[in-house]
Order: structure tokens, then C-alpha cells, then sequence
């Protein structure tokens, strides 16, 4: 019995040093781990918090929003205009970009005369009405002439003349593209904020007709984006807000 108790003792005494010494250390690293661990934790919390801040350093902000069958004006949408050319108007926010990107292009040799510019509301509905009505006079019925007008021109508040913020140049024929002022366009347009909105190849994603006469004030920062990436628009607007 004597001989057996002491055993336990011993036994114990010496499981206790075991235990004191394999956690010791254990427990001196579990807390230096957990030290490195917040630390770690901390710095990508900053990082996540600065990613989440939009990046986009854009100038001219109110110019950046679609205009489209998808997204039409409000009826009470108001431009505040100035003239450009004869009796053209633009936004006069951006009628100041587009005079100096005029007078840019005819310092290089390049005339580039307003043909189009900002519609009202009733100019448009005249504008629709008028190709509605060359379509029933070609035999189609009221609906069919609508339809088929649909495809040509837009509603008010669907078109981007409405806006204040588009112009048509020069010519409105597909072979505007072949002229040394749609190429000069291609070149420096964005350095004044404007995009050839309706690309010839990006047909599917705006729903317009290839329009090389058409351009689009977004601003500098946006347009330059835009040409850089060969995009439309409607693509970049998603890329932009994460869709
Ligand atoms: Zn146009």
C-alpha cells in the first residue's frame, strides 16, 4: 500500500513538470502567434477600405449617365444651352468643349460644321412623327410604321439630342467614316470629352445604327477611358459600377 502511494506521487509530481513544460513555451508562441495575427488582420483591412472609395478621378461628372430607349429623360429634364454654330445649341457645359475641339480641329485643317445638335422634345416628336408617316405612305399600317420608325429614329427623351449633350458632324452617311475629319475625330475627340457613341461593330450593344457622324460629350476623364478600352458606353457605364 506504502509502496504504491509514493508511486502515484511520483507519478503525478512528474506528470505536472511534463504538462508545466510543454505548455509554457506553447502558450508563450500562441500569444506571439495571435500579436502577428492582428497585425496581419489590420493591414488588409485598410487596404479593403481604400479599394471600396471609388478610384474614378473624373472631371465633368454630370455629364456621365446613358440616354436611351432603356433609359429615357424625364419628361421635366431641362438644358441650359448655348449656341455652337448657326441655330445649334449644346449644354453649355459642354458647348465649351466643343468649340475648342472645333477650333483644335481647324488649326489641324479640319472642318467640322454642326448638323445636329440639341432637340427638343417636340422637334423630336415631329422628327418620329415625320418618319412614321414616310413609312405608311411606303404601305405599312400605323403599327407597322411605328415599329418600323422605332428602328430609325428615337422618342423624346430617348435620343441623346435631347440631352444637349451629342452633335451630328459633317455628313450623315456611312461614308462620313472614309473623311480626313472623321479621322481626325477618331484621333482626338476624347482629348475634348466626346465618343463616337454608335460604333460600327458594337451594333448588338447600343441598339443604334452605326452613326460615324455622332458624338457624345462624357467628359475628358470617361472618353478617354472609353477609346482606350474600345468600348461602348453601356459597357464601361456597367465596368464603372461593378456589374
Ligand atoms: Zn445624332
Amino acid at each position: 500500500m506504502k509502496k504504491e502511494f509514493v508511486f502515484v506521487i511520483l507519478l503525478s509530481a512528474l506528470l505536472i513538470t511534463l504538462v508545466f513544460f510543454t505548455t509554457m513555451p506553447g502558450r508563450k508562441r500562441a500569444e506571439e502567434k495571435k500579436t502577428e495575427t492582428s497585425v496581419s488582420e489590420t493591414t488588409p483591412t485598410v487596404t479593403t477600405t481604400e479599394k471600396k472609395k471609388p478610384e474614378v478621378d473624373a472631371d465633368n461628372p454630370w455629364a456621365f449617365y446613358i440616354v436611351s430607349k432603356e433609359y429615357p429623360l424625364p419628361e421635366d429634364f431641362t438644358v441650359y444651352p448655348k449656341k455652337i454654330q448657326d441655330d445649334y445649341e449644346m449644354d453649355y457645359r459642354a458647348a465649351n468643349y466643343f468649340l475648342d475641339m472645333k477650333e483644335a480641329a481647324a488649326a489641324d485643317g479640319i472642318e467640322l460644321t454642326v448638323i445636329s445638335a440639341k432637340r427638343s422634345r417636340q422637334y423630336q416628336q415631329q422628327l418620329f412623327n415625320q418618319e412614321v408617316e414616310s413609312f405608311i405612305a411606303k404601305g405599312m399600317s400605323d403599327e407597322e410604321a411605328f415599329e418600323a420608325a422605332r428602328e430609325w429614329v428615337a422618342l423624346p427623351g430617348e435620343s441623346e439630342h435631347n440631352s444637349g449633350l451629342a452633335v451630328d458632324l459633317n455628313d450623315l452617311d456611312e461614308s462620313f467614316e472614309e473623311s480626313d475629319a472623321f479621322k481626325w475625330l477618331s484621333e482626338h475627340a476624347h482629348e475634348y470629352g466626346f465618343i463616337l457613341r454608335y460604333p460600327k461593330d458594337k451594333v448588338g450593344i447600343t441598339g443604334v445604327k452605326y452613326e460615324p457622324w455622332h458624338y457624345r460629350f462624357v467628359g475628358v476623364y470617361h472618353a478617354t477611358q472609353i477609346k482606350e478600352k474600345g468600348i461602348t458606353l453601356e459597357e464601361y457605364y456597367d465596368e464603372i459600377r461593378g456589374d
